[in-house]
């Protein structure tokens, strides 16, 4: 269970630090690329203003708490069937 945590700052590290254009984009696609569900390993959703991790296939919404994807079934939220956090 040790290692079901990344952190984003180790990410973030990789990129040039002189480099003054906005990284957002390109970081969240990194955070994507190696993100995945871990009960299903389906691909996740990155819900920016919430800070959540979405994975529809089994409706968890896994918090984001200090830049740190939580990737724990244990602190994912379940998410109703209605939620609009599963859509688009
Ligand atoms: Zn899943």
């Amino acid at each position: 269970m040790a290692a079901a945590t990344v952190s984003t700052q180790a990410l973030q590290a990789s990129v040039p630090a002189a480099c003054g254009a906005p990284l957002e984009v390109d970081v969240d696609a990194r955070l994507l690329d190696i993100l995945a569900c871990p009960v299903c390993k389906g691909p996740l959703r990155y819900e920016r203003k919430q800070q959540l991790l979405i994975c529809r296939g089994d409706r968890l919404a896994f918090p984001i708490r200090e830049d740190i994807p939580v990737m724990l079934e244990d602190e994912a939220r379940t998410l109703a069937p209605t939620d609009p956090l599963l859509e688009s």
